[in-house]
């Protein structure tokens, strides 16, 4: 398993577990001990860090299965408990899922502003043709007549972020 401190080196890396877990989370994994498994509360106890802080991180984790337990009971009082360990090497398939839906959205979007043509009211926003054909172009909000927005920029935007998307190595 890789250890925590290198991944935090990445900078891509540390920022989706900034995203995903924010600073208390990162520093409950920087704190985890490398070895062996751990219940939540001798988490808090080892690292300081609220018993909530450490329960919500490790759900979260568990999700994104960057996080595992075992179960075991207490024989005597029928008590369980969960033993936790961390699972990082799962953190390139997490950044990988992240990454596929940011780039389905982002094609989406492409699709949507290449199929069709805008129009803007400089104070109510941009419309498609289909909006303002009714209305002779005029804004359908303020009645104020609507240009034809060109949205050039905005594609370009999309397809070098889809670009660069596309070099990460989740698509090697
Ligand atoms: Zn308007």
């Amino acid at each position: 398993m890789t250890a925590i401190s290198d991944l935090l080196e990445d900078p891509s890396i540390r920022a989706y577990l900034l995203r995903l877990i924010g600073e208390e989370g990162v520093d409950l994994l920087v704190k985890f001990p490398p070895e062996g498994e751990f219940s939540d509360e001798d988490l808090a106890a080892k690292t300081g860090i609220n018993l909530n802080s450490v329960r919500h991180t490790l759900y979260t984790l568990y999700e994104k299965r960057l996080a595992g337990y075992r179960r075991i009971k207490n024989a005597e009082t029928g008590w369980l408990t969960y033993l936790w360990q961390l699972n990082t090497d799962a953190i390139y398939h997490a950044i990988c899922e992240d990454l596929q839906m940011v780039l389905e959205k982002l094609e989406n979007r492409k699709k949507y502003e290449e199929e069709n043509d805008f129009y803007i009211c400089k104070t109510c926003g941009t419309f498609t043709f289909n909006e303002v054909a009714d209305t002779n172009f005029q804004c359908p909000l303020c009645g104020n007549p609507v240009e034809h927005f060109n949205n050039e920029t905005l594609l370009k935007a999309l397809d070098l972020r889809i670009s660069q998307i596309k070099q990460s190595p989740c698509y090697e």
